[in-house]
């Protein structure tokens, strides 16, 4: 059996034994990257050579010594490129540094192997607003792998990569994570440093892992997390063995149900697939308690003002003049500018920019930026208010299974509306996971359901506990892309 099935803990066993080395994983990877991503379109692009060179020097005695991780391509790796899925940074930007995850996880032993493709500067739910490729739900061909690390997810649900990271703005780990079948965490914000993923809505954004298992994603958590100098947002705390407490059972652990969140329009696959897991977290011993979200209605509109906002902000630098795409001929500065952005953004970054800019402008930023700042208030006030009373909250991360391709790019808020579930944990700063928990069946080929746990701030280590014994408990972990 290929390498490229196993997991991160079942590698660093046989790692550490001697069993297999670094360098068999990564020729295992190349291979089957070589089969099936020309279908799936997960990689934009993977160095085998450099990644050889780096596996023949891995020191197995390190925590992730040996395992090669998936990148998404917003996240700078020396020497690798980093498009962000964009025209802008497609043609000639190399990066000069290494993120500090990268730094971290290296300082692990990991090999960081591969660019995964996403939507467009980060901004998307289905990864087609990439400007340099297609990516396909490794389950079924014809549909979208959620986004916008669809490549991230595509790539570990398809056995192309052995665990990925992804970033994670309104969902972005873990919708495509549900929709392909893996496990996505988005940690606290702060938690894990920023510095070198090019910023979408720096208020909001955060890296986590899309891996196969539970397990996986507390193993990399460990060695994404802490104190960065470079990122003044980061958070100055201790940082657990978040594998610690995994085992520990949820007998007694309070689990909330947000009434706003169990609503018609949710696909029937996925309310069913949500309530069997109910069912199972109370034949575990956990306590089911109903609560209510009251300013849940408004956070589609809340994200969609706010993140826009700090995105026209944030992408002002690509301007053609430092780095990235510049257009050619131009005649004067303003019309180097214009040109360049015209040439060099998508369809869907220049809506999120026009829409920011709008946003912000005098005269609008008291009715809409401002009045948005005050509703993430009060969302954020109602998860403290929740969780006086219960330790996580259980949700289906999407209102539906993986749809067609092409069926929502022209109808943007549509495709808005799909980040429902997921955005909340952004703007309240609270960690949320994505985990498997039952296949749509109807849909012709099966196609995976991911439920969602948010958890309290800094409190992934029950988020993960309540993970875990929902996934030792039941198979769907274990149902792969066929
Ligand atoms: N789908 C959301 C958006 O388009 C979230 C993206 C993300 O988390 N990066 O903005």
């Amino acid at each position: 059996m290929s390498l490229a099935t196993e997991t991160i803990a079942s590698l660093r066993q046989r790692l550490a034994s001697r069993e297999i080395t670094a360098t068999d994983i990564v020729n295992d990877l190349a291979k089957t990257i070589e089969q099936r991503n020309p279908a799936i379109g997960a990689y934009l692009s993977y160095d085998v050579e450099a990644a050889l060179a780096e596996a023949a020097k891995a020191d197995a005695t390190l925590p992730l010594g040996g395992v090669p991780i998936a990148i998404k391509d917003n996240i700078n790796v020396t020497g690798q490129p980093c498009t962000c899925g964009s025209k802008m940074l497609a043609e000639n930007y190399t990066a000069p540094y290494d993120a500090s995850v990268i730094q971290q996880l290296r300082g692990a032993g990991a090999l960081p192997f591969g660019r995964m493709n996403m939507d467009e500067f980060a901004m998307g739910s289905s990864t087609e607003n990439s400007a340099l490729g297609v990516t396909r739900n490794p389950w079924d061909l014809e549909r979208i792998p959620g986004g916008s690390s669809g490549g991230s997810a595509a790539s570990v649900g398809s056995d192309l990569a052995i665990a990925a990271l992804g970033s994670d703005t309104g969902g972005s780990i873990r919708q495509p994570a549900a929709l392909c079948g893996c496990v996505g965490l988005k940690p606290t914000y702060g938690r894990v440093s920023r510095y070198g993923l090019v910023a979408f809505a720096s208020s909001l954004d955060q890296i986590g892992p899309i891996t196969k298992t539970v397990e996986d994603a507390a193993l990399l958590l460990n060695h994404l997390s802490g104190r960065d100098a470079a990122d003044s947002t980061s958070l100055n705390v201790a940082v657990p063995d978040f594998t610690a407490g995994l085992r520990d059972g949820v007998k007694g652990l309070r689990i909330g149900l947000p009434k706003e969140y169990f609503v018609d329009g949710t696909h029937p696959a996925v309310s069913a697939a949500v309530q069997a897991a109910i069912k199972q977290y109370e034949s575990l011993g956990a306590e089911m308690v109903e609560l209510s979200l009251p300013h849940t209605d408004c956070g589609v509109a809340t994200y969609y003002v706010l993140a826009p906002a700090e995105a026209s902000s944030n992408l002002a630098r690509f301007d053609g003049v430092r780095y990235g795409h510049r257009a050619a001929n131009t005649t004067d500065v303003l019309d180097h500018y214009m040109s360049t952005r015209a040439e060099g953004f998508g369809p869907e970054v220049k809506r999120r920019i026009l829409l920011g800019t709008y946003v912000l402008s005098s005269g609008y930023y008291d009715a809409y930026y401002l009045k948005a700042q005050r509703a993430r208030t009060l969302i954020r006030k109602d998860f403290e208010d929740a969780f006086e009373k219960v330790d996580v909250i259980l949700s289906p991360t999407c209102p539906s299974p993986a749809h067609k391709m092409g069926e929502m790019k022209n109808d943007p808020l549509t495709m808005y509306l799909e980040d429902v579930f997921t955005i909340a944990a952004n703007l309240a700063g609270l960690p949320a996971i994505s985990l498997p928990c039952g296949l749509a069946t109807e849909t012709g080929k099966p196609l995976p359901i991911g439920m969602q746990l948010v958890g309290k701030s800094l409190d992934e280590a029950t988020l993960l506990r309540t993970a875990w014994a929902f996934e030792q408990s039941t198979d769907w972990h274990k149902t792969r892309a066929k």
